[in-house]
């Protein structure tokens, strides 16, 4: 089953090329307050997220993940709290049907 961000008006999906990007995707929390805070962040209407809802890694700030281990992890405790993809995380905006991503080398999600 392919992995979408929940986020609204986001829909990365995890495959090779998001990999390539460098975007991670985080399963909410199983914790019910914690998951509560999720999904109050994402401020989706009547969204409703179950045990493989993700969020990927443009909606947290850099300083929310723990990058020591082999796996990019968050932090116990953050919240999802990027929605305006500022320029030093990555910088989407949407052309047709395409997500482009501005970081280093230009990069273009097909979301078709
Ligand atoms: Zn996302």
């Amino acid at each position: 089953m392919p992995d979408f961000c929940a986020a609204f008006g986001c829909s990365k999906e995890r495959n090779a090329r998001t990999k390539q990007l460098g975007v991670t995707f985080h399963r909410f929390p199983k914790d019910k307050v914690k998951r509560k805070a999720w999904t109050a962040a994402l401020k989706r209407r009547d969204f409703e997220p179950n045990d493989y809802s993700v969020v990927c890694s443009c909606h947290f700030k850099s300083e929310d993940f723990d990058r020591t281990g082999q796996t990019t992890r968050l932090k116990e405790g953050v919240i999802p709290s990027v929605f305006t993809f500022p320029d030093h995380l990555c910088k989407v905006s949407v052309v047709g049907n395409c997500f482009c991503i501005n970081n280093d080398n230009l990069s273009c999600l097909n979301q078709s």
